[in-house]
């Protein structure tokens, strides 16, 4: 794969606030589309995400279109542990002379030295629970080796928690943890600006994946990403900003009015999964075909099939815990029932 062409005149940040630049790095594929990285000029002058390493040299150059080198950044803060929002980190903290220092939440930092949520025997197992054919499974090995191209493995010099306060260039700054999309996700939330860069936590034009969490020693994760998603978006909307800057996407003046999206797109899809589950027999992976099979076609296939498998099943967590289905391992699948009493998928709110 060849990267993507750096274009001198059109790798410019845009001012988007007094201080505060904007600029879309593409990405391959059609979604989630170019990912934002912000650069905050001030006292700690501060990248927020990177981009992958892929574009590097395209954020190399906007910065240059700026008057500034890597050396002349203090911090890089990340929202979270997907490569397209880390991947260029080490290559930029490797500059010569830097003295930029590295920031992400603990909940990532497998994701941040590895580039995987979890060991690659976690998510065959996980796989295999879910009725997914070993060699499809096989086939998310082509992923990994994609993966490889967009990001190098890098340690933080800090680490982000919930609460704490930083200078992004000369804004205040909170950290909020929204886990949900990740376990270590987290969005920066500027009170005297109304401000709030979300990273993946919201989006404007597609709904956020709350991802499977996976644990040690436990071959079921147990963790329930759409329970955590959508205590985060309450998290985020107790702030009101004036406006949301997201990881992918522009900018949006009305967060309630996304959320309220999110909360119909999960409820409509939580009922086609009852549905499912009542005509019986299905594995996670049958239902995902089902629900997703327009999107699981051409060269991203077996990535895209994670995701359905994944997000399907972090429903099914969700559906559970609400009792509506119960689940059970038989013969090394995960089986999902109806729950006798509470059977109607019109029941859900
Ligand atoms: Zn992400």
């Amino acid at each position: 794969m060849n990267p993507p062409a750096s274009n001198g005149t059109k790798a410019r940040f845009t001012e988007i606030h007094p201080g505060v630049f904007r600029l879309a790095l593409p990405l391959p594929g059609k979604k989630p589309g170019p990912v934002n990285v912000y650069l905050f000029l001030g006292q700690n002058k501060t990248l927020l995400d990177t981009g992958s390493s892929r574009t590097v040299h395209i954020l190399e150059t906007a910065l240059e279109n700026h008057g500034l080198k890597f050396q002349d950044l203090d911090r890089l803060v990340i929202t979270h542990g997907h490569l397209d929002h880390y991947g260029a980190a080490r290559k930029i903290l490797s500059a010569p002379g830097s003295r930029c220092r590295l920031a992400a939440h603990p909940g990532d930092l497998f994701r941040i030295r590895t580039g995987l949520e979890a060991p690659v025997r976690h998510s065959f197992a996980f796989l295999r629970l879910m009725g997914v054919p070993p060699a499809l499974s096989a086939s998310l090995l082509s992923i990994f080796v994609v993966f490889k191209t967009m990001a190098q493995s890098v340690e933080p010099d800090w680490l982000l928690n919930e609460g704490d306060t930083l200078l992004l260039g000369d804004c205040r700054c909170r950290v909020i943890h929204t886990p949900g999309h990740t376990r270590g996700s987290v969005s920066f939330h500027l009170p005297d600006q109304s401000l709030l860069f979300s990273g993946d936590h919201i989006l404007g034009h597609i709904t956020p994946n709350a991802l499977v969490m996976f644990e040690r020693r436990q071959s079921l994760p147990k963790r329930s990403p759409q329970d955590e998603f959508y205590a985060s978006i309450q998290k985020v909307e107790a702030l009101a900003p004036r406006c949301v800057h997201p990881g992918h996407g522009g900018p949006m003046e009305d967060i309630f009015e996304v959320t309220d999206m999110y909360r119909r797109t999960f409820t409509d899809r939580q009922r086609k999964i009852l549905a499912l589950v009542q005509e019986g027999g299905m594995s996670v992976h049958d239902m995902a075909r089902a629900l997703f099979v327009q999107n699981l076609r051409g060269k991203r296939y077996p990535l895209e099939l994670y995701l359905a498998v994944s997000e399907v099943y972090t429903h099914v967590q969700a559906l559970e815990t609400l009792g509506f289905i119960h689940t059970r391992i038989k013969g090394g699948r995960l089986l999902v029932k109806p729950s006798p009493q509470s059977a109607n998928p019109e029941h859900l709110k």
